[in-house]
């Protein structure tokens, strides 16, 4: 049976009811307590099946070099492209259905595989080879167009045209849970000459990340068709920026250190095959783009998302915003057409930021430069705490899931914590 077959269970009872049913099998990279070492596994229920354990065992298909979970990044695995992503998460499917008693029955190695998965430490599961971060957002580009331009030129004349984006740094992005330091830099103040200080408007940005599983050859164009067979999965992703830091940098060749000191990746990578019962049409696109970037029916997804805010010494967490991932004009399939019309290479482990997730009225604002309208308009959490920006100690975290008809697909979390500058 297919894998995303609705009518399948696992043995784990937990699972059902999760965000990580058997109908998701998230990648993601885990150490424990009692084993330091940092190797691949899947969520389910409240578990992770340790792939490099069962691997061992020999109980996943030979598709891969022995070993390859064994591993703390997954791109060896997704190096092995689109045909073995398929043919491993079968075989993990078929090992954790309920009718299958070769784990289920086997309380030894269930003891080895199985581990609970607040017990885990995560990490970042991906070796990020490039990291490049689109703006593709109608509802936010309008929004920070509005802020910067006025509402008469909010959209650039090349919006509704190319997929706009620039190559961001990979060097620093970090899992899910890594404290976020503060960052320096030079700053304009409205009246008098630059500064070198502490970032004033510190912000966060809901966005998708795309993981590339597949490469490409320079001087190759890749297809919005084979765009699909290119994107490995889906993870959250939190494009932390220095508001003030970007608005004196930005001119004339786009964002720099203002988005390069953190990024944070969510905790799993969900498996793009588990997303395709999740495909809906995006906007609809008006001018009908350059053929390049046309595309079939149905190539954006419906995921939720949420961000709240937990400030520092509270434990109360203010939801911030509730929208989802099916808003973005252009997809990913046209994102990574439009990256490679020129030849450039893809790679594998390079990430495709989303850009900010911005939906059509406040509620679903996927920034603070939204939700508190460039500082105008404070917003208020719970307790009356006020924010226009973050301030050190705020924690803020991103969820996300597909909703089926009676389970979902979840993303787990992207969190971080606001420290002060370093
Ligand atoms: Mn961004």
């Amino acid at each position: 049976m297919h894998p995303n077959d609705r009518s399948l269970k696992s043995f784990i009872d937990s699972a059902e009811s999760s965000d990580f049913p058997i109908q998701n099998l998230p990648y993601g990279a885990f150490s424990t307590a009692g084993d330091s070492h940092v190797r691949i596994g899947v969520a389910i229920g409240d578990f992770i099946l340790d792939l490099s354990v069962v691997e061992e065992a020999g109980l996943l298909p030979k598709i891969a070099p022995s070993g390859i979970f064994d591993r703390p990044v997954i791109n060896e695995f997704m190096a092995l492209g689109s045909a073995a992503w398929s043919s491993m998460r079968l075989g993990i499917s078929e090992l954790l259905r309920h009718d299958n008693p070769k784990l289920r029955d086997d309380a030894a190695l269930r003891q080895r595989a199985l581990v609970l998965r607040k017990d885990a430490m995560l990490h970042l599961p991906v070796r990020v080879a490039g990291f490049s971060d689109f703006y593709s957002s109608r509802e936010h580009a309008t929004n920070a167009g509005i802020m910067i331009r006025g509402p008469e030129n909010a959209l650039g004349a090349n919006w509704l045209h190319i997929p706009i984006g620039y190559n961001s740094r990979a060097s620093t992005i970090v899992a899910s849970g890594t404290p976020i330091h503060r960052p320096m830099g030079q700053i304009k103040p409205p009246d008098g000459p630059p500064i070198f200080g502490p970032c004033r408007r510190l912000d966060f940005e809901l966005e998708m990340a795309a993981i590339v599983g597949a490469p490409s050859q320079m001087g190759h164009r890749i297809s919005t068709e084979q765009a699909q067979n290119s994107i490995f999965g889906f993870a959250l992703l939190n494009d932390w920026s220095a508001r003030d830091i970007q608005a004196w940098e930005y001119v004339p060749l786009g964002p720099f250190l203002a988005k390069a000191f953190a990024t944070t990746l969510g905790q799993w990578i969900v498996p793009a095959e588990a997303l395709e019962p999740f495909r809906v049409e995006g906007p609809k696109q008006d001018p009908q783009p350059l053929p390049y970037l046309h595309q079939s029916p149905k190539m954006n997804y419906d995921v939720d998302l949420e961000v709240d805010l937990r400030p520092g010494g509270s434990n109360n967490a203010s939801m911030l915003t509730h929208t989802n991932f099916k808003y973005m004009y252009w997809s990913t399939a046209q994102q990574l057409a439009h990256h490679t019309s020129t030849g450039c290479a893809m790679s594998v482990g390079d990430i495709i930021g989303s850009g900010t997730i911005s939906g059509p009225d406040k509620s679903k604002y996927g920034s603070m430069l939204e939700l508190a309208w460039g500082g105008k308009e404070p917003i208020t959490l719970e307790g009356g705490v006020k924010r226009t920006f973050l301030e050190d100690g705020d924690v803020l975290t991103m969820r996300g899931w597909a909703q089926g008809n009676g389970y979902r697909i979840g993303f787990g979390e992207c969190s971080g914590e606001i420290l002060p500058v370093n």
